[in-house]
């Protein structure tokens, strides 16, 4: 089977000769471990970081060995009495072809209930991101107007949508296309949006959100995040989820220039680790897939076809060539 490795830590944007897609043979699972062909796997922002070597909440890829992150995948040879051949499992070796999985690291998936990709995205870990960013970091209530971006992500996509499912006075969202825009307002529901390259960020936030905001979703950093501080009403919190907008620069970035508001409007900013919420997850896929049955909660995704294409999805992804999750299907 064939899998993905990092070769060489990329310096700014990681370039193809950074990877090399090897094959190696497959070998039948030992005991408590099941042999998987992965249908699907996920490309993360998030996976930049960990093609740097430096110390974070997840560890570095290692380098010429395959990489890894989450997919969904078939049974197809199991040493494990939880499992059996035929059953769709999520796990964490993604990236390959074929996954040998210690059981104890796989979840069941039904594909009857939603289709298996899905379990990268609204319902799996992008989708809990947004449900607890929101709901517990941001400590969201109705009657908030809510600003993200991002806004036509895996994560972005569904902050929107859920603020508004649960009240919130307006929902503005931000992303890098015209056509984006437009799926935000006439397909997911947000009351306004607008393409960050159009113009400066302050400008555009406050001609969308004219009595201000209560709570901001960082997905992107950079001019987005002082923007929301400027536009951030008093006792506003924000939760910090991502800064895409710096993961290939080269340099460290300056800060927003207006941090002194979050005094007088004493203000909130706090970090999100999807991570640290698992305990959400029962009520976050109750409230989810009842959402999704009733039509009142969208979800988009951006399929790459093939392992071979793996690279190409990842440089896409960070381009902004997906609109809702981007996934690399494994075709043969
Ligand atoms: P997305 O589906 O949102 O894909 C990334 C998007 O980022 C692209 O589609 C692109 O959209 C946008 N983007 C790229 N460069 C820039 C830029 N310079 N400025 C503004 N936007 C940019 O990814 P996810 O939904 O998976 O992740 C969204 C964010 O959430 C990321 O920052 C990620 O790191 C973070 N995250 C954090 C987690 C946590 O636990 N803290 C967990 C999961 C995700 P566009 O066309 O609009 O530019």
């Amino acid at each position: 089977g064939r899998s993905w490795h990092l070769v060489a830590r990329p310096h700014g944007w990681p370039k193809r000769e950074d990877f090399a897609l090897r094959e190696a043979p497959v070998a039948e699972p030992g005991a408590g471990r099941i042999l998987v062909r992965n249908l699907h796997f996920s490309v993360d922002p998030y996976m930049r970081g960990r093609m740097n070597d430096v110390k974070s909440y997840v560890p570095p890829f290692k380098l010429d060995q395959p990489m890894d992150g989450g997919a969904v995948g078939e049974v197809i040879a199991s040493a494990d009495e939880r499992f059996a051949v035929g059953d769709h499992v999520l796990h964490g070796l993604g990236w390959r072809e074929y996954a040998d999985v210690d059981a104890k690291h796989a979840t069941k998936v039904d594909a009857a209930l939603a289709p298996l990709s899905a379990y990268l995205g609204v319902l799996g870990m992008p989708g809990l991101t947004a449900y607890a960013g929101l709901f517990e970091v941001a400590s969201f209530k109705e009657g908030d107007a809510v600003f993200v971006s991002g806004a036509a992500g895996a994560v972005g996509s569904q902050v929107g949508q859920m603020a508004k499912l649960r009240g919130a006075s307006r929902v503005i969202g931000s992303a890098g296309s015209d056509e984006k825009v437009k799926h935000l307002v006439e397909d997911l529901g947000f009351d306004a949006a607008f393409n960050y390259k159009n113009g400066p960020v302050a400008e555009q936030l406050r001609e969308a959100a004219p009595d201000g905001i209560d709570v901001y979703f960082d997905n992107v950093g950079g001019d987005h995040l002082e923007a929301a501080i400027g536009s951030l009403n008093v006792h506003g919190r924000a939760t910090i989820c991502g800064m895409i907008a710096q993961y290939n620069n080269t340099e460290s970035t300056p800060g927003p220039r207006n941090m002194a508001l979050i005094i007088g409007k004493r203000l909130r900013l706090q970090g999100v680790l999807v991570s640290d919420h698992a305990a959400l997850q029962p009520q976050f896929v109750e409230d989810v897939s009842a959402w999704i049955r009733s039509g009142e909660l969208k979800y988009s995704e951006t399929f790459v076809e093939g392992i071979e294409n793996g690279y190409d999805a990842f440089v896409g992804l960070l381009r902004g060539e997906n609109t809702g999750k981007m996934v690399v299907s494994v075709t043969r």
